[in-house]
């Protein structure tokens, strides 16, 4: 919808204020404490989560030790609540855009603490400056510890080499269509080739019987997962479904009921205002409700 396109070329110009209020459904809150609570209620309903600590790009090394302390207190907790929830990390947040090895000592500190919890580390995947870095990082990794998986995202044309890689190492991965904005050169913009080639990706690694997470609301592709379960006779142990806090709870509860894994990735802390506007950005009623709230429509 043209106006909606619009609407999105100037969220950037929305207020805060706006911004944070219509993002809060798709974030926990600002403390730890948030983080936890939404856990223990998805934990109730029979939902596992991914804890997330917001922020992205760090600029100066500190930045960057302090989120290795932020997880190293989110897996403390997680262990002593006895929540059912790993965690997803952003190697950007990391330090990746400052310094690889930094970054990679980073990474390896956080995989090594949830390691000695039996915890599980999901190194998120930004945009396509750090895909290679990224992955590079990630196979270093997977040499050393079991406990740790990659994001893949169906909407590059790279991704299928990249899952044909991996499946060689039996990764663990997630895979989700992507949500920066790349180049048509790199990756695809139709919605139907991004929707045939997140079935591919997901064929190629379910077959070789990696674990995979089922990334997306779009039930034109958790279809093609049901799918590829069914004729693949995998186990309920060999895949899981993954959602975003806030979005779709009416799929979210018919995959559980039908006896799905799902994990419902949960953001919190401070640095909320980039994830946010990227979640909004997706909302298909967003251009409604920032319309509304600026011109008080009621
Ligand atoms: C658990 C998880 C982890 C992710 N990790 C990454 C990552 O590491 N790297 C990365 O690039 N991307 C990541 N993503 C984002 C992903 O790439 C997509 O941008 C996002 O999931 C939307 O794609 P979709 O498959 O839901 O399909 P879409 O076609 O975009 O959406 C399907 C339907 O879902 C609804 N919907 C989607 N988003 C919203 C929203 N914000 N608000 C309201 N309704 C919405 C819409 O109604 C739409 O009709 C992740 C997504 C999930 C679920």
């Amino acid at each position: 919808m043209i106006f909606n396109k619009l609407i999105v070329w100037f969220m950037p110009l929305v207020p805060k204020f706006i911004v944070k209020h219509f993002s809060r459904p798709y974030v926990a809150g600002p403390d730890l404490q948030d983080a936890v609570d939404t856990v223990r209620e998805l934990n109730k309903q029979g939902i596992l989560a991914t804890l997330d600590v917001l922020g992205e790009s760090a600029k100066e090394k500190e930045e960057s030790e302090e989120a290795v302390e932020d997880y190293f207190r989110a897996l403390e907790t997680i262990q002593a609540e006895h929540l059912d929830c790993n965690i997803s990390v952003k190697p950007t947040q990391l330090g990746l855009l400052l310094d690889k090895e930094f970054c990679y000592e980073n990474l390896k500190r956080i995989i090594r603490k949830a390691q000695s919890y039996d915890n599980f580390v999901r190194i998120d995947m930004e945009d396509s400056n750090c895909t290679s870095d990224v992955i590079e990082l990630f196979q270093r990794l997977q040499k050393e510890f079991k406990n740790v998986g990659i994001v893949i995202q169906a909407y590059l044309r790279r991704s299928l080499d990249d899952v044909t890689e991996l499946v060689k190492t039996r990764t663990n991965f997630r895979i989700c269509k992507g949500i920066y904005v790349e180049h048509r050169d790199i990756a695809y913009k139709d919605y139907e080739i991004i929707n045939n080639n997140f079935a591919l990706l997901l064929e190629t690694a379910l077959k070789s019987r990696c674990y995979v997470g089922i990334a997306t609301h779009d039930e034109k592709v958790s279809w093609h997962g049901l799918r590829l379960v069914h004729q693949l006779g995998l186990s309920h142990e060999e895949y899981e479904f993954q959602m975003l806090l806030g979005v779709d709870e009416q799929l979210r509860r018919i995959l559980v009921d039908e006896g799905h894994r799902l994990r419902v990735y949960v953001p919190y802390g401070k640095n909320w205002y980039a994830y946010s506007m990227r979640r909004l950005k997706e909302n298909p009623r967003i251009a409604f409700y920032i319309i509304k709230a600026i011109f008080g429509f009621k």
